[in-house]
């Protein structure tokens, strides 16, 4: 795997292959679930040996872990709760994936915090920042990202002069890090599959196999052919989210974990309405609000607020954009308008039952039960914590079964594109020489890829119109949505607009400027005719625009109600090409 070359794909024969190796025979261990816990663990079981399967009833992190704030972070205001030991594990985490996992993936973000008091707060915020910088060292790896640093008012208006000068009286900038979550989970996912496990997207659980009391396995349906099958497994593991609750009905009986779901929602605006060289923090009534950098735009975000209502499509309000527009505009000497959001987001944190009835004090912490034999279910942590969460349900998995397994290795294993990564990168003026490709776009495909990125590279020597960028998201090679379905798993036009790429919030037409285009490149690959090219930029168009109309509601029910109007995925009816 040195150069990354022949790396597991995961396009649409894989995903056949996979599905009829989980029909044939006992598997070892059965995930149930395809966002960063699910992928986790079956990258986790498969690399202590086990004989691994992964359903996932949509997209790859279609659920909460594409539409979260993308921060690899230890969470600053946990320090605040006192939640020492949360805040330590997480920055180990965030040191491991930013130097040894996934290096091309994750990267370091610097964020400042506007101090608003004079006196007391910042011997008091430099307290925690440097606690914060001081839990950051794992062992044997070095923090990864650069120390704080105190700032006065006019050096921090330096570092971002889009503060409003009466909105604060100094600063501390600190570094988190940052990932395109809905990429990491699919990196992780093909990184699995290079392990030997099987991996089926659009396949949703629909029933269990019991023996009595045991779990034998799972009922799939798959959501391309409506076939269904049985995948039978010693162990099945639910790493369902916002689901969790669902899946334990399935299952009958009483659940022992409960999750609710928070909704907590995020704006995207271009990087020029906002002027500042950094991400920025900020104190919020009930919580925090970041202004986070993220390539040509910044994402603000976010709210937190108890959610019942469609758990696939949560809608943003008009009420939820004002909140964020309200609160980053308190400190900005120009404001935003709704007319510079490019693109807005809604995700689900799943959050354990707790004693509190306000969503934002609930624990982030995750569990994991054993309610019967032969099924483990794990929830509740964070997306920076996920390798934990895994290791913890794979544990738990080993008890189970009659074999000897040996303890989890993760934390030694690199995602596939990382290694070479950084040769590529101090290299980038060669590939880009060899390439014909401008340095600038070489660094965003090894940002995107890593070591991978010759897979790219060769799909455009063998047609050199995949070089050009799509008409209208010029962020994007043509290439690059040939390669989400060929290598990538993606099965649809939303998928590669929304989650291989994020067209769908970076750009004011929010994907419909480039869907047919994007269809048509889609068509080769996944065996389309020109009815499923057109069906497929039809449900997409009615997507943004239900969206859209969503936006405008002012309550969460008439928002749910507007989103709701969007048809689900039209089938595929064309059979797969291998
Ligand atoms: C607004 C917001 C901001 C956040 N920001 C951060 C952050 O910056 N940093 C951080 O560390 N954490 C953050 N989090 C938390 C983090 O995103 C989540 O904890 C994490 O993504 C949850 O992952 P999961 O795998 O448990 O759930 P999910 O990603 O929701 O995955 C569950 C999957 O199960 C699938 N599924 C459901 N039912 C079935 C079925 N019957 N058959 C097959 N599959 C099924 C779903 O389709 C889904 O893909 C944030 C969360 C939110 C909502």
């Amino acid at each position: 795997m040195a150069s990354g070359i022949g790396a597991a794909r995961l396009g649409p024969a894989e995903r056949a292959a996979a599905l009829e190796r989980m029909a044939a025979r006992e598997l070892d261990v059965v995930v149930v679930g395809g966002g960063v816990v699910g992928a986790g663990v079956a990258l986790d079981a498969v690399t202590r040996g086990l004989d691994t399967g992964l359903v996932e009833a949509r997209d790859f992190a279609s659920g909460t872990s594409s539409r979260s704030s993308k921060l690899i972070h230890g969470g600053l205001r946990y320090l605040e709760q006192l939640n020492f030991e949360l805040v330590r594990e997480a920055l180990q985490e965030r040191s491991l994936l930013l130097q040894r996992i996934a290096p091309h993936l994750v990267r370091p973000v610097p964020f400042l915090f506007p101090l608003t008091h004079h006196l007391w707060e910042r011997p008091y915020v430099g307290a925690g920042v440097a606690l914060y910088d001081m839990l950051g060292f794992a062992s044997g790896l070095t923090r990864g990202v650069p120390g704080h640093r105190h700032l006065s008012r006019s050096r921090a208006l330096r570092l971002a002069p889009a503060l409003k000068k009466s909105a604060f009286t100094g600063a501390v900038q600190y570094w988190d890090a940052q990932v395109d979550d809905a990429r990491y989970v699919m990196m992780m996912l093909r990184t699995a599959a290079e392990y030997g496990a099987h991996v089926a997207p659009r396949t949703q659980v629909v029933g269990f196999l019991r023996e009595g009391e045991r779990v034998t396995g799972v009922r799939v349906r798959d959501l391309e052919s409506g076939a269904e099958q049985e995948i039978r497994a010693q162990q099945v593991v639910n790493a369902t989210g916002v689901w969790t609750d669902d899946i334990q009905e399935l299952v009958g009986g009483r659940g022992q974990i409960h999750v609710r779901a928070s909704k907590g929602i995020h704006l995207v605006v271009p990087r020029d309405r906002i002027h500042s060289l950094t991400g920025i923090i900020l104190r919020t009534e009930k919580s925090v609000l970041f202004v986070i950098p993220w390539g040509r735009h910044w994402i603000v975000g976010t709210t937190d607020t108890h959610w019942t209502l469609d758990k696939s499509h949560p809608a943003a309000s008009r009420a939820d954009i004002d909140y964020l527009l309200d609160h980053v505009n308190a400190v900005l000497s120009t404001p935003l308008t709704r007319d510079d959001v490019e693109g807005v987001y809604a995700g689900l944190r799943p959050l354990l039952w707790g004693e509190s009835d306000e969503t934002s004090k609930l624990s982030r912490e995750h569990v994991v039960a054993h309610p019967v034999p032969g099924l483990v279910m794990i929830a509740g942590g964070k997306y920076t914590t996920y390798r934990v969460m895994a290791r913890d349900a794979v544990d738990a998995v080993a008890h189970g079964l009659d074999q000897r397994v040996p303890p989890s290795c993760t934390d030694r294993v690199p995602l596939v594109g990382a290694e070479g990564y950084q040769a590529l990168w101090n290299s980038r003026h060669r590939l880009a020489h060899s390439s014909g490709l401008h340095v600038a776009r070489i660094e965003h495909l090894l940002q995107r890829y890593g070591s991978l990125i010759d897979e790219v590279l060769e799909l455009i020597e063998q047609d050199p119109s995949l070089a050009r960028p799509l008409n209208g998201a010029d962020d994007y090679l043509r290439a690059e949505i040939v390669y989400a379905a060929t290598h990538e798993g993606a099965r649809h036009l939303n998928d590669v607009l929304t989650r291989r790429t994020r067209i769908s919030i970076e750009t004011f037409h929010r994907g419909q400027a480039v869907a047919q285009e994007a269809a048509e490149l889609l068509a080769g690959p996944l065996g389309w005719n020109d009815e499923q090219v057109k069906r497929e930029v039809e449900y997409f168009t009615k997507r943004v625009e239900a969206e859209r109309r969503s936006q405008e509601q002012d309550s969460d029910q008439e928002a749910d109600a507007i989103r709701l109007g969007a048809p689900e995925i039209v089938p595929v009816v064309v059979p797969d090409r291998a």
